[in-house]
């Protein structure tokens, strides 16, 4: 992809791109994870070396404000000094037992303090696990196969769940990947967001038959779509009339835009959730939960087989309780104001330049989506104007602000942006906006 840089910042980045051409040789793609290879925007990704509180410094010893923050699990900021002193006490005890240990029950004590309807929770070690886990978990204790979810909800890799295609109700899915199986795809059943009269004719047309719908609290993987007004509310009460299980995936949101996620915004009780980011602390920490009775279906108490060689693995629950016990009321106001101000700076930037833009906000989750449009499902989110982001996303990078490499994610902030860091999101801005007004398709 072409991509016009109108900045006259030193932009290129050749030990990255020494580092991308050897990765790309001996790793599919270069990358590990693929929205990390800057397809969707160009360019050589950055190599980060080491990261400090709002800040990241790439193989070429630039420094970036991050706006990505690892993609949400980063809400103190960078190496915070307490979560560093956790790992590092626990990790000189050894690094994996393959046993029980005390870092588990503390983890796990204090999501099921801040969550009400969280009452037994199992560690796994990546969000992935967690939505894959639940499903099995809901199908087990059903006794039913097909699963809701809605176009544009990610959940992680699990076969079932990469299945968004299809427009019109109760469509069924359609692997979004080779290597799904339409046996594996075809007990999803994929509508659209925001759309209840969808959820309510799809459990019609398959009474009996439906083990659980899952959907992000408010999604933030085709941009930061929140729910409308009573549509989760909605959700859980079709759930509880049609004995379908409601499954809300709080990996994105859970600990981050509340102390109890986005379950602490909108109250509606569901009856399993899954975490991720967050509560890891910058490790491999995920989780899911809920209510005890269903809980208790899994093994070694019931039949549900689920396992994991590292789940609650002690460095990543010692990061994730000193993250957990550090995010406070206090910290929250701190993130919110932050994000506000951030938001605040770049309507106003584009603005000035006449570009059309909305942004959608979800606590202190928010992004910028290119268009006049309300976004409320992925079919309007596509609509957006994405080469504007692009040239955007260029500008904000060659000035040292790092944000996500597509027009289809959250940007998140942490309390360890301060004035300093605003400050040179606010001064990158003019020309990015700029650069995103002259953008060609
Ligand atoms: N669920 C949601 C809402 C997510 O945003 C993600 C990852 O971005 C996942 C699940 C999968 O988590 P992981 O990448 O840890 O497997």
């Amino acid at each position: 992809m072409q991509v016009r840089i109108t900045v006259s910042f030193p932009y290129e980045a050749p030990v990255s791109q020494s580092l991308f051409d050897r990765a790309s040789v001996v790793t599919p793609g270069g990358v590990n994870s693929p929205v990390r290879a800057f397809r969707a925007v160009g360019g050589t990704p950055r190599f980060m070396v080491s990261g400090t509180g709002p800040y990241l410094t790439d193989a070429d010893g630039r420094e970036y404000v991050d706006l990505v923050c690892s993609w949400g699990p980063m809400i103190l900021g960078h190496a915070h000094p307490e979560v560093i002193a956790a790992v590092q006490e626990t990790v000189a005890r050894g690094t994996s037992f393959g046993t029980p240990g005390a870092g588990e029950v503390e983890l796990a004590e204090e999501i099921v303090a801040r969550i009400a309807p969280v009452e037994q929770v199992r560690l796994v070690s990546s969000g992935t696990e967690a939505t894959m886990s639940a499903i099995r978990l809901a199908r087990g204790f059903t006794g039913r196969a097909k699963v809701i979810k809605f176009a544009g909800c990610y959940h992680g890799h699990v076969d079932a769940l990469l299945a968004a295609a299809g427009s019109g109700v109760a469509t069924f899915g359609l692997p979004d990947t080779p290597g799904v199986t339409g046996a594996q795809a075809g007990d999803t059943i994929v509508l659209p967001y925001n759309d209840l009269a969808a959820v309510r004719a799809a459990f019609a047309a398959h009474e009996g038959e439906i083990a659980c719908l899952i959907t992000e609290a408010s999604p933030g993987n085709m941009g930061v779509v929140p729910p409308l007004p009573g549509f989760n509310q909605g959700l859980a009460d079709l759930c509880a009339e049609n004995g379908a299980l409601y499954i809300s995936d709080e990996v994105m949101t859970g600990f981050r835009v509340s102390k109890a996620g986005w379950y602490g915004i909108d109250g509606v009780r569901p009856d399993l959730m899954t975490f991720g980011k967050v509560m890891g602390g910058g490790f491999p920490a995920a989780a899911f939960g809920g209510r005890a009775d269903v809980m208790a279906h899994l093994a070694p108490a019931g039949p549900v087989y689920q396992a994991g060689t590292l789940s609650g693995n002690p460095i990543a629950t010692a990061a994730g309780v000193a993250q957990l016990r550090l995010l406070d009321d206090a910290a929250y106001e701190k993130v919110d104001a932050v994000s506000a101000e951030v938001r605040g700076l770049v309507t106003e930037a584009l603005a000035k330049e006449g570009v059309a833009h909305r942004l959608q906000v979800a606590g202190n989750m928010f992004s910028v989506f290119f268009t006049d449009a309300a976004v409320k499902d992925y079919e309007t989110a596509k609509t957006q104007e994405s080469f504007r982001f692009t040239a955007f996303f260029h500008s904000m990078l060659a000035q040292g602000v790092y944000l996500p490499p597509s027009a289809f994610e959250s940007w998140f902030v942490s309390t360890a942006h301060d004035t300093a860091a605003v400050e040179r999101i606010a001064a990158a801005l003019p020309a990015a906006a700029r650069a995103a007004a002259e953008a060609t398709a």
